[in-house]
């Protein structure tokens, strides 16, 4: 039985999408190409280009594969991935990166919007949910610019800090936020710098700086340990702070960091949610769960959660399979990056190593 079809109400959609991140579009794409229509909003004025998400599993790919889309991210990504490590400023060792396709998190947006578009479905921008209220028949849900929009469920994917989450009440349980570890990042151009490896420095007397080069693109990725106040408070992130941080760590003269296009403040945060349904409606992705970035399974993850919710809301599996699936996966997947991330901060002092800690 095809729940979401056999429940939509006259003229609405069969499942409306709050968040049109990595997870949203997934659960978009898999909903229509079942034959069902997806209503996607955004609360984004138009679509970003900030790299976050970085790294495909097998997993995500997959699921694109069924998408038809596996061969266009590979063209855009880059699989032979090496991380350079440096300690002190000197070479230290060079290993490759396993098991991952290298690709900005706005370029996986982007194909998959082009995807959907094939399919009849355009995202709307400029669209905030604020408000949802649920009948035995479907869900309302109420935008900022004052419209209602009805359809037969509704899906949370609008990330950590999810309005749909709190709208229904559930709670994020965990640890995180102000206060915690933290970690400056970014998008920068860094003329004269190779882009044949993710170059990682380490610094005895303490921190770590990541260059990571974005596929199809000029830039980098970087993600760096915060200056500090006189209090050992984590400093906003500037252009101007990221190059005392690359020329403390890296020490290599004549390289300047330009055209910071994005600048952010990551901290550490461990949480997940109770449930993951309320009758007709469910969470996914960040939405439902966040954690430390050691091993870069957040997008994934979240693309996981959708391609499960698709099968439970296209009647491949039962409504109830999903939360049973991916809670559980949840659970784990916050145990297992706390201790990748652990692994992580004890090997950043250790000359040799760094984040392939992560990979055992
Ligand atoms: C520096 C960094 C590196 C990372 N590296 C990796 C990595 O290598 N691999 C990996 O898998 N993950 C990585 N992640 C994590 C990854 O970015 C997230 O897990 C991922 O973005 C989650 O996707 P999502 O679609 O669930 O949520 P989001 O990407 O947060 O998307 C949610 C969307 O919902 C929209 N929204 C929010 N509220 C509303 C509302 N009320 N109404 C309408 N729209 C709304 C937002 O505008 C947003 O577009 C990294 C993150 C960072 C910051």
């Amino acid at each position: 039985m095809n729940h979401a079809m056999n429940d939509a109400t006259n003229g609405a959609s069969d499942v409306v999408i709050v968040g049109a991140g990595p997870t949203g579009l997934t659960l978009a794409c898999d909903l229509a190409l079942r034959g069902l229509t997806p209503q996607i909003l955004d609360r984004r004025e138009a679509p970003h280009r900030e790299s976050r998400g970085k790294a495909l599993r097998p997993g995500s790919l997959e699921v694109f594969e069924r998408f038809g889309v596996a061969d266009r991210i590979t063209d855009i990504g880059r699989s032979q991935v090496v991380f350079r490590k440096y300690f002190d400023g000197a070479h230290a060792a060079d290993t490759p990166v396993d098991d991952a396709c290298l690709i900005g998190q706005w370029q996986v947006e982007e194909v998959l919007r082009e995807r959907l578009a094939s399919l009849g479905v355009q995202v709307e921008f400029g669209a905030e949910v604020t408000g949802i209220e649920q009948d035995r028949d479907g869900v309302t849900a109420t935008l900022a610019d004052g419209r209602s929009l009805r359809s037969g469920y509704l899906a949370g994917c609008d990330g950590g800090r999810s309005t749909v989450r709190k709208l229904l009440g559930i709670p994020f349980e965990g640890y995180g936020g102000d206060g915690e570890q933290a970690m400056v990042v970014g998008d920068v151009r860094a003329p004269g710098l190779s882009r044949e490896y993710w170059h990682q420095w380490f610094t005895f007397d303490g921190g770590a700086m990541m260059l990571c080069p974005i596929p199809d693109t000029d830039s980098f990725q970087l993600q760096a340990s915060p200056e500090t106040d006189a209090e050992g408070r984590a400093l906003p992130p500037s252009l101007e702070g990221f190059q005392r941080l690359f020329d403390r760590h890296a020490r290599m003269t004549g390289i300047r960091l330009t055209e910071a296009t994005w600048l952010s403040t990551w901290r550490v945060n461990v949480r997940m949610v109770t449930r993951m349904r309320e009758g007709r409606v469910f969470l996914a992705g960040d939405a439902a769960h966040v954690h430390p970035i050691a091993g870069g399974f957040g997008m994934n993850t979240g693309i996981e959660d959708a391609a499960t919710l698709g099968r439970a809301l296209g009647g491949e599996i039962p409504l109830e399979a999903y939360e049973a699936e991916r809670l559980p996966a949840a659970a784990h997947l916050l145990a297992d990056t706390t201790a990748r991330m652990d692994r992580v901060m004890a090997a950043v002092a250790t000359p040799g190593t760094g984040v392939e800690a992560v990979l055992d």
